[in-house]
């Protein structure tokens, strides 16, 4: 269901390139559709030129705009709290030491390496982790900088996995991604392609577009990963693009933020797992929310994680709970954080388990 924009015709509110042109960039455009709260006049005030705002009509026609805690809105609107100096302060713009000698290339894990194609997003997210890159305008990376990321690629053979990132790599004109795609597929140490993209939730009308389709088929095995953090951003056009996706074979799979006020609260997030296996989405990561500047209030404390992650162990098909992890500082990696299940070892062989249901269950080998 719409909230707003009822009178666009279908053919329009289906088309990728009408929701990326009409999306709403201006506090003046955005009062059309809701009512602002003082903070969000001033959050958009205060972060022009620095976090900029930019939201498809179909991402925000998800907004229930009686609710001023409406979890797609606090993704959506920038705060005045964004820009609240004690938490700028205790923010970093980029925790990771993300990138290298090669402009947008980042090579943390020997086997994978991630490439930041574009710094332009269909819909700027206030909890980006990549908050930084909005500084630098919309600008895609040009085919010069292109090749210089695959010749690094071809010259380290034990890349197996290229991943492609952002800001939305999906943006990309298909004339690039194909490039971009055939190269990669002429190397032959590089197995599996993986596309980090936010379209199947901010404008899931890309994916209806065949040629789009024809390119990710083509070269196969690409995977998505993409990134739902609420129920409610599941939309009947995300459902019908994974469809065309999984159509096509490419596999979609979720990774999620943590973030306060949205989505740390187990019902909520048992449900977007519900949701995002009866659409065939495997949810892999629930993310602890990275310390980046402009999005520190978002921070939940580590146990609200892992009660998450307790609360849906028996609720919920083993497929459907997420790996929560804590990506640590200056890119040391990705680590799990797993509640405690084995309690106590008695013994050379008898070890103490706590159930899901909350038993202790001895287990002897
Ligand atoms: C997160 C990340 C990856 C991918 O890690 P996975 O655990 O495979 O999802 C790869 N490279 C960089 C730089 C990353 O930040």
């Amino acid at each position: 269901m719409r909230n707003f924009f009822k009178d666009v015709p279908e053919h329009l509110w289906r088309d990728y390139k009408w929701q990326v042109q009409n999306r709403i960039k201006t506090k003046e455009e955005l009062k059309r559709y809701i009512k602002l709260l003082p903070e969000e006049e001033e959050g958009i005030d205060r972060t022009k030129g620095i976090y900029p705002m930019a939201i498809t009509p179909h991402y925000l026609s998800l907004i229930d705009p009686e609710d001023p805690q409406d979890p797609i809105r606090l993704q959506a609107i920038p705060r005045a709290v964004e820009m609240d100096k004690e938490l700028q302060e205790k923010g970093q713009e980029n925790p990771f030491n993300e990138e290298s000698l090669i402009p947008g290339l980042t090579h943390r894990y020997p086997d994978r390496v991630l490439l930041n194609l574009t710094t332009f997003c269909a819909v700027y997210c206030r909890h980006c982790m990549r908050k930084r890159i909005f500084l630098e305008g919309e600008r895609a990376r040009t085919k010069q900088e292109i090749d210089l990321m695959l010749n690094y690629i071809r010259e380290n053979p034990q890349i197996r996995e290229v991943i492609l990132s952002g800001g939305e790599p999906l943006s990309l004109s298909n004339e690039k991604l194909n490039y971009i795609l055939s190269e990669l597929r002429k190397i032959d140490h590089v197995e599996l392609i993986r596309i980090h993209t936010r379209l199947l939730v901010l404008a899931p009308q890309r994916f209806f577009e065949e040629e789009l389709l024809d390119i990710l088929e083509r070269h196969s095995p690409i995977w998505i990963m993409t990134h739902f953090n609420h129920p409610r951003e599941i939309s009947p056009e995300s459902e019908e693009a994974v469809e065309k996706l999984l159509r096509r074979g490419v596999p979609v799979n979720n990774q999620a933020v943590l973030l306060k006020g949205i989505n740390d609260d187990p019902e909520v997030m048992l449900k977007l797992s519900r949701e995002l296996l009866r659409i065939k989405v495997r949810p892999v990561y629930l993310f602890h929310a990275d310390p980046i500047k402009g999005a520190m209030h978002f921070r939940t404390s580590i146990e609200a994680g892992l009660r998450i992650i307790e609360y849906m162990r028996g609720r919920i098909s083993g497929m459907g709970i997420p790996t929560y992890a804590v990506d640590l500082p200056g890119g040391k990696g990705k680590v799990p954080i797993l509640p405690e299940y084995l309690v106590e070892k008695r013994q050379d062989n008898v070890y103490i388990f706590r159930s899901p249901f909350g038993s202790f269950v001895e287990y002897r080998l």
